[in-house]
C-alpha cells in the first residue's frame, strides 16, 4: 500500500484561531502557522498579538477584535477573510473563567461567559461555513473541558458552557458533515495556561489533578500539538461530533476520608480505584473505624503513611461485572493463594500479605474500593451493612478464639477471662460463647463502658477479678494488661493475644515457663475463620450485633477525635460513605 503523505498536512489551509494571544490558543496558531497553514488569530490584546505574528512571519496575521460582541460580528468577519480569504479551518480557543461561586454569580459574568465560550464558537462558525460548504471541505475545533461533564467549585458558569460545548459539537457535526464540513472537540484536561494558573499556582491542588490521570502527570502545551494537527487535517474526514468527553484519560473522583497527617482527617476527592484482574468494584456501605486505625490516625504506625485512606471493616455491594449488585462483607486481607501458607490454610501467614488500608491498599473509608473476589463474603437478606461490617472484627476474635480452645490441654475446664471490652474484647467474649464457652468473664476498667457491655449487651463485665482461668484473651495488648494475664492464666493454661496497643513489657516469663502456660500471638484470620464467622453471625449465634453506632463519613474526623477523647460508649462505630 501506499500512505498519502499529506495525511495530516495543513500546508495550504486558511486557519482562524481565537484566543490566539496567550494559552492553548496561542499554542494552536503557532502550530498550525509552523505546518503551513496561512493563520488568522484573534483577540483582544494587540501587543499578545503582534508578538505572536512576530514569530511565525508571513503565515500569521491577526485581528484584534471583541468574538463576545455580537453587533460587530460582520465587520469581525470580514476583517478575518481579509489577509488569507475565507478561512477553512477554525479553532475556537478563546476562553474566559470568572470563578464565580454558585452563589455569587452576576448577570454580567454569566453573559460574559456564554458570549465568549459557547455563542462565539457559534456564530463565527456559521458565518464562515457557507465558504467551507461551496468548496466541500472544513474543519470545526471547539475546546471542550474537564468541566463538559464535571463539576468543580466556582466553575457553574464556565461549566454551562462547556457542557453546552460538548452538545455544540454534535449538532455541529449533525448540520454540516454531509457537506464536508467535520466538528470536534479538543478536552485537553489539566494544561498550564493563564486560565488555568490558579490551580497550578497552588502546588498540591495540580499534583492532585496530575495523580488523576492515567498518564501521570497534567499536560504541557506540546501535547495538544498532535491531536489539533489530527482534527485540523485530512486524517480526521471520517471523524465528527467527536466525544468531546473532557474525562478523557482522567478518572473519575470519589470522595473519601483521608488521612493526612497526625490527628488530621479531610474528606477529599480520590481517583476512583479500578479493578485488577479477578478483582472487582465494591461501593462501600458501612465501614467501621478499627483500633489500627485509631492507632494510625495518633501517629503511631509506620505501615501507614499520610496521605493515606484508612479503614478495613467493610461491607457494601459488588458493581458491575457478574455478580453486579450482590451485597457483601470483606475479608480485607489480600494473599496469594498458591503460596506455602495460603496451602496450609494459613493464609494470613503469607508474607506478601496486603492489608485494605496498608500501603499499597488504599482503604475504605471511601465510596469504593477494590478486592479479588475471592474476599467477598456474601451478606444475606434481613442482616444489614452495619451489621455484616463487624465481620472483620468478630473475625479477628473468632481466629484467636479458635487457636486458643486448640491449644488448651482436653483436661481443663473450658472457661475463659477476657481482658478489654473494646470491640475485639466483645468480638472475643462472643466467639467464645458462640464456640460453646458459656462462662466468661469480661474486665473492663472504666465503670461507663462497663455498664454498657453490662445493661445493653447483658455481658458479665468487671472492675477485675483474681480467679485464675484456663483461657485469657488479652485483646488490649499493653504491658500492664500483660501482666494481668500473666497472673490470671491456670497453671498449664493458654493466653491469647491480640491488640497491638505496646510493643514490650507485662509478660512474666518466669510464671510462664514454671506453670507451663502457652502463650499465642494472634493476626487477622484466614479465609476459613472469616466464612466460619459470617456463617455464625448470619446464623445468630454472635449476638443480636447491635454494638454499634452509624455516623456518615464525612463526620469521620469528629468520631476519631471523640474515640480519642473516651467519648463513645458502643465498641463499634460504622461510618457511611
Ligand atoms: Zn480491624
Amino acid at each position: 500500500m501506499t500512505l498519502n503523505g499529506d495525511l495530516f498536512s495543513v500546508t495550504g489551509r486558511v486557519a482562524c484561531v481565537t484566543g490566539a494571544s496567550s494559552g492553548l490558543g496561542r499554542r494552536a496558531a503557532d502550530v498550525l502557522a509552523t505546518a503551513g497553514a496561512k493563520v488568522v488569530g484573534i483577540a483582544r490584546r494587540q501587543d499578545a498579538l503582534e508578538e505572536w505574528q512576530a514569530g511565525v512571519g508571513n503565515n500569521g496575521a491577526y485581528v484584534t477584535g471583541d468574538i463576545a460582541d455580537q453587533a460587530n460580528l460582520p465587520d469581525l468577519v470580514a476583517k478575518i477573510s481579509e489577509p488569507f480569504g475565507s478561512p477553512d479551518i477554525l479553532v475556537h480557543a478563546a476562553g474566559l473563567n470568572m470563578r464565580e461561586a454558585a452563589d455569587d454569580v452576576t448577570a454580567e459574568g454569566w453573559d460574559a461567559t456564554l458570549a465568549i465560550n459557547l455563542s462565539a464558537p457559534f456564530f463565527l462558525s456559521q458565518a464562515f461555513v457557507p465558504a467551507m460548504k461551496s468548496q466541500r471541505w472544513g474543519r470545526i475545533v471547539n475546546f471542550a473541558s474537564l468541566q463538559s461533564s464535571r463539576a468543580f467549585p466556582g466553575g457553574i458558569a464556565y461549566g454551562a458552557t462547556k457542557g453546552g460545548i460538548a452538545q455544540l459539537t454534535r449538532a455541529m457535526a449533525q448540520a454540516w458533515s454531509e457537506q464536508g464540513i467535520t466538528a470536534n472537540a479538543l478536552g485537553p484536561g489539566f494544561f498550564p495556561t493563564e486560565l488555568t494558573a490558579p490551580v497550578f499556582d497552588d502546588k498540591d491542588r495540580a499534583a492532585r489533578n496530575a495523580a488523576q490521570t492515567c498518564i501521570g502527570r497534567n499536560g504541557v502545551p506540546e501535547d495538544l500539538d498532535g491531536p489539533l494537527l489530527f482534527l485540523c487535517s485530512e486524517a480526521s474526514r471520517y471523524v465528527t461530533g467527536a466525544d468531546p468527553d473532557g474525562r478523557r484519560g482522567v478518572h473519575s473522583k470519589m470522595k473519601a476520608l483521608v488521612y493526612t497527617g497526625p490527628e488530621t482527617l479531610e474528606m477529599r476527592d480520590a481517583p476512583d480505584p479500578t479493578a485488577g484482574a479477578g478483582e472487582v468494584l465494591v461501593a462501600i456501605d458501612s465501614v467501621g473505624i478499627c483500633g489500627s486505625d485509631m492507632h494510625a490516625y495518633l501517629g503511631h504506625d509506620d505501615r501507614r503513611p499520610a496521605p493515606l485512606i484508612l479503614g478495613h471493616e467493610a461491607a457494601g455491594t459488588i458493581v458491575g461485572g457478574a455478580r453486579d449488585g450482590v451485597r457483601v462483607t470483606i475479608n480485607p486481607l489480600v494473599t496469594n493463594p498458591t503460596s506455602a501458607e495460603s496451602r496450609a490454610g494459613r493464609e494470613n501467614l503469607d508474607p506478601s500479605r496486603q492489608i485494605i488500608s496498608m500501603p499499597p491498599r488504599e482503604g475504605a473509608f471511601a465510596q469504593y474500593v477494590t478486592m479479588p473476589e475471592r474476599n467477598l463474603v456474601e451478606v444475606p437478606d434481613g442482616v444489614s451493612f452495619s451489621q455484616a461490617a463487624l465481620a472483620e472484627p468478630l473475625a479477628v476474635s473468632w481466629h484467636a478464639v479458635r487457636l486458643g480452645l486448640e491449644a488448651l490441654h482436653p483436661s481443663m475446664e473450658q472457661r475463659a477471662v477476657v481482658l478489654g471490652g473494646g470491640a475485639i474484647g466483645v468480638a472475643a467474649y462472643l466467639a467464645l460463647q458462640g464456640m460453646g464457652v458459656k462462662d466468661v468473664i469480661l474486665i473492663e476498667p472504666n465503670p461507663t463502658r462497663r455498664d454498657y457491655l453490662t445493661n445493653q449487651l447483658s455481658m458479665d463485665a468487671r472492675a477485675e477479678t483474681n480467679e485464675m482461668a484456663p483461657l485469657i484473651v488479652d485483646a488490649v495488648g499493653y504491658s500492664v494488661t500483660r501482666a494481668t494475664a500473666s497472673a490470671l492464666a491456670a497453671p498449664g493454661g493458654v493466653i491469647v493475644h491480640i491488640g497491638l496497643g505496646e510493643d514490650a513489657g507485662g509478660l512474666d516469663i518466669r510464671r510462664m515457663t514454671l506453670q507451663e502456660i502457652t502463650f499465642i500471638g494472634t493476626y487477622t484470620y484466614t479465609n476459613q475463620d472469616f466464612r466460619d464467622c459470617a456463617q455464625a453471625m448470619w446464623d445468630g449465634r454472635l449476638g443480636p450485633l447491635n454494638w454499634i453506632e452509624e455516623r456518615p463519613l464525612r463526620d469521620g474526623a469528629r468520631a476519631f477525635a471523640q474515640i480519642k477523647a473516651g467519648e463513645v460508649l458502643p465498641p463499634k462505630i460504622i461510618l457511611k460513605p
